[in-house]
């Protein structure tokens, strides 16, 4: 034999007895997403290496080390993408939908970072995605976040849920603040891992989101931002927050939110649970209302988020809100070649007639017990059998196999009744 090919580390393989959970939350989401008028959109994998870069930030843990980015046959730098939001908004600047209109936007698709595998934490993973264009103002942060309160809800976990907030300003502020917290982490220079002191000087903020527990008392005594906002960005987030009082959405202001890309402006937050352990963030994201110009389209106000659907299922898993499974209803038996004829031609009917019924018709034949426990491992509820003497007769066989009811032989085209009776 032949030396088995394994899995790149941190990309998983979901299987059929789990994928369900997945689907689920495609479904819900889904369905939130249409409720609140929000459009799907696909863009490519792979986009230029570019384009990460000039986005996400130089000097930020995703574009500094844990970008897959390889050199195509033409020489050509590209990377398979660590996020949505940049590909978004190359594809609605490139395909001219931010021009003189508003979007508002959702994505679902795999992101690519090579991080160290640990659950949670994977090198391909799944992320819902929500952009919105060509809206300045508070009431789309929050009706972003609302969104998500009702992501938590549908799926019955909001109790689990803390919505974490916080306004980053402008970046003239940015400005402003940066020198104070300079200022102050000079102070404990020595106390600061390798990563920070690098930082100082390329990009102190990042430092606020470092991941460090030897660095969270630093961090805590930290000058915070909210204190070098002015006066307009006070009332953008202000009135963030209104908003969220008013429809009664829990939220915690953290001052030291900073969000792990660069694009950022005004509104953060992040929707965080106590059950995940140390990948506890599921939801994240923030206003971005100076990318679209930095990617060469025309100043276009943004707001978006990103949500991690692994870290979603292991929640579900963890807080047992599984949804029902979808499994076999019915299983067909059949003896001998007129059988088989009979049963395919049955099957087919009955899939045309009740397109909703999960029926399984067992192929490769076998002995009357072999299909039997084929049934029953199933989890069909109905067995259906055309042995030899109902082919002749060209009836059917009906066996409980949930339920202590006595077995019944009527004619074939008699059966499409008694299962739309039954699964009703
Ligand atoms: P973290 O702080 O956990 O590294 P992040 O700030 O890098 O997360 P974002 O870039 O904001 O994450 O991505 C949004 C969401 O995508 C996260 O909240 C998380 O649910 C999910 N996510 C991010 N990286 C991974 C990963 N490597 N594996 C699984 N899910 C991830
Ligand atoms: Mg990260």
């Amino acid at each position: 034999m032949s030396k088995i090919i394994n899995a790149i580390r941190g990309m998983n393989d979901i299987l059929p007895d789990d994928i369900y959970l997945w689907q689920y939350i495609e479904t819900t989401l889904r369905e939130v997403f249409a409720s609140f008028g929000y459009r799907e959109i696909r863009f490519p994998v792979v986009e230029k290496t570019q384009l990460f870069k000039r986005s996400i930030g130089e000097v930020t843990d995703i574009v500094e080390k844990e970008m897959y980015t390889f050199e195509d046959r033409n020489g050509d730098s590209l990377t398979l993408r660590p996020e949505g939001t940049a590909g978004c908004v190359r594809a609605c600047i490139e395909n001219g939908l931010l021009y003189n209109q508003t979007q508002r936007l959702w994505y679902l698709g795999d992101m690519f970072r090579y991080e160290r595998p640990q659950k949670g934490r994977y090198r391909q993973f799944s992320q819902f995605g929500v952009e919105a264009y060509g809206f300045p103002g508070p009431d789309i942060d929050a009706e972003l976040i609302a969104m998500n309160a009702h992501f938590w809800r549908r799926l019955g976990l909001a109790e689990h849920f803390t919505l974490q907030i916080n306004s980053l300003g402008t970046s003239e502020e940015r400005k402003n603040y940066r020198q104070a917290l300079v200022s102050y982490l000079q102070t404990h220079e020595q106390a600061l891992d390798a990563d920070s002191q690098r930082r100082l000087s390329s990009n102190p903020l990042r430092i606020l989101d470092s991941k460090n527990p030897a660095m969270q008392a630093i961090i805590s005594e930290a000058p915070q931002l909210l204190d070098y906002l002015g006066e307009a960005s006070t009332q953008h987030f202000h009135q963030v927050l209104r908003y969220l009082d008013n429809a009664a959405i829990n939220y915690e202001v953290n001052p030291r939110l900073v969000r792990g890309l660069d694009y950022y402006s005004h509104t953060v937050f992040e929707w965080v649970t106590e059950r995940l352990g140390a990948q506890n963030t599921v939801s994240a994201g923030g206003r971005y209302d100076v990318l679209v110009e930095q990617l060469g389209g025309k100043p276009t106000p943004a707001m978006g988020f990103a949500l991690g659907v692994d870290r979603l299922v292991v929640l579900l898993q963890e807080c047992q809100q599984l949804p029902a499974k979808q499994t076999t209803q019915v299983y067909l038996i059949m003896m001998g070649e007129a059988a088989k004829q009979q049963g395919f031609k049955l099957a087919e009917t009955l899939r045309s007639s009740l397109p909703e019924l999960r029926l399984l018709m067992h192929c490769g034949g076998g002995s009357v017990k072999s299909q039997f426990k084929k049934a029953d491992k199933s989890e069909a509820q109905i067995a259906l059998i055309i042995g030899e003497d109902e082919a002749a007769a060209e009836q059917v066989t009906i066996k409980y196999l949930r339920e202590t009811k006595p077995q019944q032989t009527l004619a074939q085209d008699q059966l499409q009744q008694l299962l739309v009776a039954h699964f009703q």
